[in-house]
């Protein structure tokens, strides 16, 4: 197995925080690889349909936008990175990890790996712009006035569904099971709202529109499809920490996240978390690019460097 190492980070996660941790690490004279699994860079903000209003570094009118610019800035600083590099053991004693048949090691480690949101894994989930979407927050503009659904049968998903309700003439929530497992409170709030109709033991089985949504084909417990015409969809089926590699090697929360102190440091000398997946933490574009240049500090501390 080949090996390259000698580099003061190696940073699993090619996201916001990986590339803000890099960038950091560059101007403060330190090395730094970038692994990152898929066949491009910024993470999450591919999957990002809405605009971002809550980033105070810059105006993007989606995740796209920034993904370009933060692609920009890997190329003009010159940061190493590998893609298509998915990380499939590591050992943080060593600070080493495997990416199919090469290893890498360095002098510490950056967990950076992200949510993954979970999808309801229809073909065509991705073809509808803002009409489709995972998150409600900065789309609300473009759901006012519409009739909507929500799927899910969660917090999230009754929640919107009640603040769609304010907005909307008609939303339908969408939940595969016998009960929702939302708060008793929001629920009752959910069934007294004559604007929200909750569809249980129900399915959604395609998407209907051309480039727009006009409708979703839907099926009964007993496996009865009908359409039900809809021009916005929220899917709220939850998210899931990109943590699985590093269960039993440090210590995580209830959920997966790995719990981090003073400069992001983990239960592990010299292994730090930035982002989505660090705990305690608040999933935000500008919190884990907050947390990759904090992360140098516990790096630079760690290396013996003053800050
Ligand atoms: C639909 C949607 C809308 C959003 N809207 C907003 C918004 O308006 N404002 C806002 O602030 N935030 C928003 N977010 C959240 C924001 O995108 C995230 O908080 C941010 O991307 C987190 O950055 P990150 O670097 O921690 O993780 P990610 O962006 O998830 O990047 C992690 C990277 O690690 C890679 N990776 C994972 N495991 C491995 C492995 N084993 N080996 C190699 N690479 C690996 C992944 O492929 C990924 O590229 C939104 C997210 C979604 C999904």
């Amino acid at each position: 197995m080949a090996q390259q190492d000698n580099f003061d980070a190696l940073i699993i996660g090619g996201g916001p925080a990986g590339i803000s941790c890099a960038s950091e690490l560059k101007d403060s004279g330190l090395s730094s690889l970038i692994l990152e699994r898929k066949g491009q860079l910024g993470g999450q903000l591919s999957d990002v349909p809405n605009p971002l209003r809550n980033f105070a570094g810059g105006n993007y009118a989606n995740g796209d936008e920034l993904q370009q610019k933060l692609t920009e800035l890997v190329e003009a600083m010159n940061l190493n990175h590998v893609l298509n590099a998915d990380v499939t053991d590591i050992d943080l004693q060593n600070k080493t990890v495997t990416v199919a048949s090469q290893k890498y090691s360095g002098k510490t480690i950056v967990i950076a790996t992200g949510y993954r949101v979970n999808t309801l894994g229809l073909v065509n989930e991705k073809d509808f712009g803002l009409d489709v979407v995972y998150r409600t927050g900065q789309c609300l503009d473009h759901f006012a006035g519409q009739t909507v659904a929500v799927v899910g049968g969660g917090d999230s998903a009754v929640g919107d569904a009640l603040e769609l309700a304010q907005l909307c003439p008609r939303v339908y929530l969408i939940y595969r099971g016998e009960q929702c497992r939302a708060r008793p409170d929001w629920m009752e709030s959910a069934k007294r709202d004559s604007r929200i109709t909750i569809l249980l033991n129900t399915k959604v089985v395609s998407l209907l529109g051309g480039g727009n949504l006009t409708a979703l084909k839907i099926a009964n417990g007993q496996g009865v499809e009908s359409e039900l015409s809809v021009s916005r969809l929220a899917i709220k089926i939850g998210y899931a920490a990109n943590t699985e590699l590093f269960c039993g090697k440090v210590d995580m929360d209830d959920f997966g996240n790995i719990i981090i102190g003073k400069y992001c440091a983990t239960s592990v000398p010299g292994v730090f978390a930035a982002g989505d997946i660090a705990s305690p933490g608040y999933p935000r574009i500008a919190t884990a690019v907050g947390q990759g240049v904090l992360a140098v500090a516990g790096i630079r501390t760690y290396l013996g460097q003053c800050l």
